[in-house]
């Protein structure tokens, strides 16, 4: 406040305070209130200002020039000369007071002099000023007066200046900040900011006034809308070729190529004619169109079953995300009347979203023509209204030789019935209609026979005579015609009625003697048989507790569910190799190189050309001279459990020698080794469906030795094998070796070589091997292949890992893995074993993601960021205030790569979003450590971006 002219102040009593002119040291005139009645006692002059408003504000500071002489230097003034004066103040809502009542007025201080007390040579118009300055806070009427008391000094009050404090309007952070005044205490005031133009919240934007008027602690942001640009506190349009896809990139983009937009402000750039984007691609990536057909089909006929294999299309559209979908159609003479398949047939692994080039389909008529059209498709197909392009074979089936069906008796009821059982043939051609049943009595074929039909899997055969023996065939009637008769049993009916077998008290009926059969069912005749008594096999591996009933209540099995039978369970180990491996001719295998070392002696590569089959590549695994009689056991016990199964995901046994030497094992050849080495080899190299392609191959191979009741015992990457085309196949199935031979297998305190990382705790802790421990295994398999081959709980000891699960830790993701896929593998790691999913489901699991690839889109370690398990692995840096690729390199701990990038050219973040491991390599990344590391940082700020949330980080 400034008041050159008559201030109209209070003054009281009249001989106190005087208004008067005077001129400072610039001559300019001004207005001072003067007192000085030094010579008198008891001096109480008060001069009041008039109302000052108080403006909102709650503080006011009040700064006082005056000049004070010192009583000394006075001559002749009495000991009543003071030298300070007071000053006070009164709050009031009127502003026409024209009286001072000094009880009313609150003391603010008492103001001396500095430390220079002021000489006023009135002579030469010299003064020197002090300058004071005081507070007063928490006010609350409309305004107030100050009053100035002297008490007996010689004072000349030059100025008054009354203010409060404000902080100014600012922008921060894309965020307005109106003027605010200041609080009345020293507390910071919060105040909410309101986004510019083209913009809009990310986090509510606050600062905080503080009572000097400074604004601080920004917190929170404004960012510019999609289309628009961060530029000099405003939101500037992204230009037309241009687009910015997210408020939470920080610039506007170039169009990725294919695309385009013509309008200022874009948002998005649109694709090009025939070209598109799917719903997850990100927004900066190129548009594509869908592949074209695949190429060079070919097709091997089996019987009814055909393999079909093609290669890749010549065109990809430009993305990596390529299936085939393969329709299947059934033509009868004129190819144009053809009609699709049906649901009869069975695909393997699946007739659509194939994601290799070879597919088995079985259960196809015999001597059909059919036409299988193979189409590509990618994450743009469905996008695209042109028809998608196919490629066509046509195939024609042979005659199928049907599966025997064997029988085997069940129960005898009286002396004149027999009621036999059977289960059906492994591979019908079709639909079973019923099954033929021919009898006669022995030794009286050629005069009577007796043929009976029956739609179920047993009957009872009456009207017998007593103590005869009767000659039993089954044959299967499919809809692809009658199968071939099984085995013969000869059965005996007794001389008298009997109770059901079963029974051990009872005489037991005689499988006399048996044509052909096959021994399994014959076997399990004999075991049923003898129950109760002494089953003449021994459990040695699996465990009782996982044996599926071969016998229910009296029943056979139902047909199609086989049951692994253990090797051990022969009393001529070498029948068994006999019963399941085929014996193949020495001189129809070529050895060509060594590729691996087995525990019984080289693994090798080579040929195996049977008569009328095609030459195949084969792995042959051959018996070390010098062998012990267990040792061949032993080495041929793997033939003998791999002979019998059949299934993609197993690996295939040929055949085996054993009548020269050395003794060999032939097995289909998997050209990529076992898994664990190839992943290695591999890192980072296979997108995350074709990892869950892989392990949805492993789950399914599980899944059919589950439900053969086979526990494997030693499911770990490195007992996979890979082909050519990348599917995984169970291996490893040795008997002694299981164990013994794994070189990650450790011996327990209970004795016996577990491998600790690979196992359940339960089986650690007390040999309880059952499936669900083989699903525990899995899912470490799962660890291994998300991490490329990783050591599980990396260097960490055996008995720190055994201390660790029990306490509850399990295996973080490994980087880039989906959050779903480590939520499997959580499950899997269930404690109680009754918990963890079982193969069945775990396949069922992987076919949804692969059908619905978007729910592998969420990265396990974001989750893990977001809800800060501590369990997980540490999160990465925290990128929220990252904007540059320097803060982003040191943020990740590779600021020695900061010259690489920048000469490389990548200036900015968005940049290097695309980067991959061959261009690290090419601007001198060339660790596979750091590739990994930056690649793993560079994915999270990608995912980061593109979910639109949870940070600022702008790519
Ligand atoms: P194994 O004795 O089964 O552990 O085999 C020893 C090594 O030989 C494996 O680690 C593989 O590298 C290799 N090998 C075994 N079987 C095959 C196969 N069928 N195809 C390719 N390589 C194999």
């Amino acid at each position: 406040m400034s008041a050159p002219g008559d201030l109209g102040w209070v003054a009281y009593p009249p001989e106190g305070w005087e208004e008067i002119s005077v001129m400072d040291e610039r001559n300019t005139p001004m207005r001072t209130y003067q007192v000085c009645n030094v010579m008198e006692a008891y001096q109480n002059n008060w001069l009041r200002t008039s109302w000052i408003p108080r403006d909102g504000a709650h503080r006011i500071y009040i700064e006082i020039k005056f000049t004070l002489r010192d009583c000394n230097s006075l001559p002749g003034v009495p000991g009543t000369c003071k030298e300070t004066f007071n000053i006070y103040y009164y709050e009031s809502n009127n502003n026409n007071l024209w009286y001072i009542k000094e009880s009313q007025y609150i003391k603010i201080d008492t103001i001396a002099a500095d430390e220079s007390f002021t000489q006023v040579d009135v002579g030469d118009r010299v003064m020197k000023l002090n300058t004071e300055v005081r507070d007063i806070g928490s006010l609350t009427k409309k305004g107030f007066y100050l009053a100035f008391q002297d008490v007996g000094a010689c004072i000349a009050l030059v100025s008054v200046r009354v203010y409060y404090k404000k902080c100014p309007l600012t922008i921060r952070n894309l965020a307005e900040f109106p003027d605010r005044v200041t609080e009345g205490d020293s507390s910071l005031v919060e105040v909410r900011g309101s986004c510019v133009n083209n913009s809009e919240e990310y986090d509510v934007p606050k600062m905080h006034c503080s009572a000097d008027g400074g604004w601080l602690v920004p917190i929170g942001r404004c960012v510019c809308k999609p289309g628009y640009e961060e530029k000099r506190d405003a939101c500037q349009p992204c230009r037309p070729g241009f687009y910015k896809a997210s408020s939470m990139d920080a610039y506007c983009m170039k169009c990725p190529p294919h695309s385009y937009s013509h309008q200022e402000s874009s948002s998005q750039c649109t694709c090009e004619k025939s070209y598109f984007r799917a719903e997850t691609d990100p927004r900066a990536m190129p548009c594509t169109r869908p592949p074209t057909a695949p190429e060079n089909p070919i097709s091997t006929t089996n019987e009814t079953s055909i393999t079909l294999e093609w290669s890749p299309p010549r065109d990809s559209g430009g993305r990596n995300d390529i299936m085939y979908n393969i329709r299947c159609k059934r033509c009868v003479g004129d190819p144009r009347k053809c009609s699709l398949c049906g649901n009869g047939l069975h695909f393997i692994p699946h007739q659509f979203g194939l994601t290799y080039t070879k597919v088995l389909v079985t259960n196809l008529l015999p001597h059909t023509n059919y036409t299988f059209d193979l189409e590509a498709l990618n994450g743009v197909s469905e996008l695209s209204p042109s028809p998608k392009q196919y490629v066509s074979i046509n195939v024609t089936t042979s005659q199928a030789a049907e599966a025997a069906v064997n029988v085997m008796l069940k129960e005898r009821k009286s002396k004149d019935s027999i009621t036999l059982a059977w289960q059906g043939p492994d591979h019908a051609n079709g639909v079973i209609v019923e099954y033929e049943v021919i009898y006669y009595e022995k030794n009286q074929k050629d005069q009577n026979y007796t043929v009976l039909k029956t739609k179920s899997n047993s009957m009872t055969v009456d009207g017998l005579k007593p103590g005869t023996i009767y000659v039993f065939r089954v044959r299967a009637h499919t809809s692809g015609g009658h199968g071939t008769y099984g085995g013969e049993i000869e059965l005996e009916t007794s001389q008298e009625d009997m109770l059901a077998i079963g029974d051990p008290n009872q005489p037991t009926i005689m499988a006399v003697s048996v044509a052909g059969g096959i021994v399994l069912l014959i076997f399990l005749v004999t075991c049923f048989v003898v129950s109760g008594r002494h089953c003449g096999y021994i459990k040695a591996k699996q465990d009782p507790d996982e044996e599926k009933m071969q016998f229910h209540h009296g029943q056979v099995r139902l047909p199609g569910s086989r049951t692994y039978v253990h090797p051990h369970t022969y009393e001529d180990p070498n029948q068994a190799v006999r019963d399941f491996a085929k014996e193949i001719d020495a001189s129809c295998i070529r050895i060509e190189r060594v590729i691996g070392a087995g525990e019984f002696g080289e693994v090798c590569s080579g040929r195996l050309k049977l008569p009328g089959k095609r030459e195949i590549y084969v792995a042959i695994k051959s018996l070390k001279a010098g062998y012990s009689e267990k040792q061949r056991r032993d080495f041929l016990s793997e033939a003998s459990i791999m002979g019998q199964f059949d299934n993609p995901n197993i690996i295939r046994l040929e055949g085996v020698v054993t009548k020269c030497k050395p003794v060999m094992i032939i097995t289909e050849y998997m050209e990529n080794g076992s898994l664990d080495s190839f992943l290695r080899k591999r890192d980072g190299q296979f997108t995350v469906i074709q990892l869950v392609g892989m392990l949805r191959g492993i789950a399914s191979g599980m899944k059919y030795l589950s439900d053969m009741n086979y526990i494997h015992r030693d499911l770990a990457a490195r007992n996979i094998l890979v082909n050519s085309n990348f599917v995984c196949k169970v291996s490893d199935f040795g008997l002694s070796r299981v164990l013994e031979d794994d070189p990650e297998a450790a011996y327990t305190t209970r004795g016996g070589k577990i491998p600790i990382r690979w196992t359940a705790p339960e089986a650690i802790a007390y040999r309880k091997f059952t499936s669900a421990s083989d699903v525990w295994s899995y899912g470490i398999v799962m660890w291994e292949v998300m991490s490329y081959g990783e050591r599980p709980y990396w260097e960490m000891s055996n008995q720190d890992v055994i201390k660790a699960i029990d306490e509850g830790y399990r295996l973080p993701a490994p980087m880039d893995c989906p959050a779903v896929l480590h939520q499997l593998m959580l499950d899997c790691w269930q404690k109680a074993r009754g918990d963890r999913p079982k193969f069945g489901q775990i396949v069922n699991i992987l076919d949804k993601l692969i059908r619905n690839p978007s729910c592998l889109k969420t990265l396990a370690n974001d989750a893990a960021c977001r809800s800060g398990n501590s369990l997980q692995d540490p999160c990465t840096p925290d990128s929220s205030a990252i904007t540059t690729v320097d803060e982003w390199l040191d943020g990740i701990k590779m600021g020695q790569y900061k010259e690489n990038f920048a000469s490389a050219g990548y200036a900015t973040l968005d940049t290097v979003v695309y980067i991959n491991s061959s261009d690290l390599c090419r601007i001198g990344v060339t660790l596979v450590g750091h590739q990994k590391r930056i690649l793993w940082s560079i994915q999270n700020l990608h995912t980061m971006a593109s979910q639109m949330h949870g940070t600022h980080i702008q790519v």
